[in-house]
């Protein structure tokens, strides 16, 4: 996309890149272009935090806790607020997913495709299961005009290896 129709023309990643990112700017870009087509304003933090969440492509479940003490790691100087309100900023533009595993309890999930989930509840842990690997039967009758808008399903497991 050439610069001039670009939404947000600030750029985060020069001249000096956000911390997360230092080592290649390309990346840098690639997150900041990705929060851009979000309609989400490339700002410093939220680069910082995306590159936290979406660095390396593969999924993970987060809690706001946990990518605070990760931003704090990366010597990032950001709020457990803050890190909060972008969370919920980036599940509102569709780059997450939220996950309500019981009350108090949420995570943000990478994986924004239909998909379940097993919660190892010693290591409170988050396993992806793919939506076609489990069969539902026996959906009860939708309140009349209703349709389907997703089937969220949490399956819980004690003991074990700890459940990575
Ligand atoms: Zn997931």
């Amino acid at each position: 996309m050439p610069d001039s129709v670009h939404p947000f023309p600030d750029d985060p990643c020069l001249p000096d890149c956000a911390p997360g990112c230092a080592e290649d700017a390309r990346d840098c870009r690639a997150i900041a272009d990705r929060l851009s087509r979000a309609c989400l304003r490339p700002t410093r933090q939220r680069v910082d935090l995306a590159t936290l969440l979406f660095q390396g492509g593969g999924h993970r479940h987060v809690t706001a806790e946990q990518l605070h003490a990760e931003a704090l790691a990366a010597d990032m100087k950001v709020s457990l607020a803050t890190v909060y309100n972008t969370l919920n900023q980036f599940r509102d533009a569709g780059l997450l997913r939220e996950v309500v595993v019981e009350a108090g309890s949420t995570w943000f999930d990478t994986n924004t495709a239909d998909h379940h989930h097993i919660f190892h509840e010693n290591s409170r842990r988050l396993l992806d299961i793919a939506a076609e690997h489990l069969r539902l039967t026996g959906l009860p009758g939708l309140p009349p005009g209703t349709s389907l808008s997703r089937v969220d399903i949490i399956i819980r497991v004690t003991g074990g290896a700890g459940g990575d």
